[in-house]
């Protein structure tokens, strides 16, 4: 076990220090503070984060610390702290490690003894989750889902039960086929799409997942979307055992039974795989 009391020992300090993602505005003058105070900034891309620390007069040394160098960075990082350097690490906005580098060094450092620091800022989920409308907590932030389409659908069963709001970061070319796999998967749930946060074209649209699907193809920028857990338990207004009937219909006319439960759940608006649970119970 090891205790961190942050602001009472004399050990070197990882700091991880949340930058705007957007607005600039949103940088802390307790960030600048120590962003100034540390003998180095660790970032994503020392260019983006050069601009952006010029903006707020802080010229300290900055190294590279990305995914494909993560091994040697963090190498180089511990033996800074180890020589009695604070380091802040930072990425191309938000929160490191959320989505961006970072994990390695924090994991060896915290396991290393030396103090790892939080310095609160913004971070696209938590501002998508609270002026989404949906149920704030539990949550569960998955972050980018995977770009192939089978693989994304099979990451998306292990979700589909789960009762505690969503959150995914996607990319706007990619927008649209994501979406299509959490119907397809999670059935027609309320959804959220927060794109643009705290820049000028900020925008949520709030609707459901197919609602979301007929805009989705022109929409561009950053987005999150956030969507409602499984609500089916809560859901007294389904009738389960009329839908089993209909898919004992259609199977009964040579549909193929993942095919008749899909279309079933997809014009019910409720989740496959508890359909074909349902189903699959009352067979066995
Ligand atoms: N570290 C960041 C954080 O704490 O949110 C996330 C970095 S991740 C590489 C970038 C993704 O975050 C984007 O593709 C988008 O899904 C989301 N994102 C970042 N800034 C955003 C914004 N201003 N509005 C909406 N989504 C944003």
């Amino acid at each position: 076990m090891i205790r961190q009391k942050s602001f009472e020992n004399e050990k070197p300090t990882l700091y991880l220090v949340a930058t705007p993602i957007g607005n600039l505005s949103e940088m802390t003058p307790r960030a600048v503070e120590i962003l100034k105070s540390v003998n180095v900034i660790a970032c994503e891309d020392t260019r983006t984060s050069g601009q952006m620390l010029k903006h707020f007069d802080i010229h300290n040394r900055l190294i590279s610390y990305q995914n494909f160098n993560e091994e040697s960075s963090t190498h180089g990082i511990i033996g800074m702290l180890a020589q009695g350097q604070n380091i802040a690490l930072i990425s191309d906005a938000g929160y490191p490690l959320i989505n961006d580098p970072g994990q390695r060094v924090v994991s060896e450092a915290s396991a290393l003894g030396y103090n790892v620091v939080p310095v609160s800022g913004s971070s696209a989920v938590l501002n998508a989750l609270v002026a989404s409308g949906l149920v704030a907590q539990p949550f569960l932030f998955v972050g980018f889902l995977p770009q192939s389409d089978t693989e994304r659908r099979r990451r998306l069963k292990e979700f589909a039960n789960y009762p505690m709001t969503l959150i995914f970061y996607e990319s706007p070319h990619r927008i649209t086929r994501c979406l299509k796999s959490c119907l397809e998967i999670l059935g027609d749930r309320r959804c959220v799409l927060a794109r643009e946060m705290t820049k000028l074209h900020e925008e949520f649209i709030r609707g459901t997942v197919k609602e979301i699907l007929e805009v989705s193809e022109e929409l561009k920028g950053e987005m999150v979307i956030v969507m409602d857990g499984n609500k089916d338990d809560y859901r007294k207004d389904v009738d389960y055992s009329a839908l089993i009937n209909m898919v004992h219909e259609r199977v009964a006319s040579g549909m193929a039974r993942s095919e008749a439960v899909r279309e079933v759940a997809s014009s019910a608006g409720i989740s496959r795989n508890r359909l074909y649970d349902l189903f699959h119970n009352r067979e066995s």
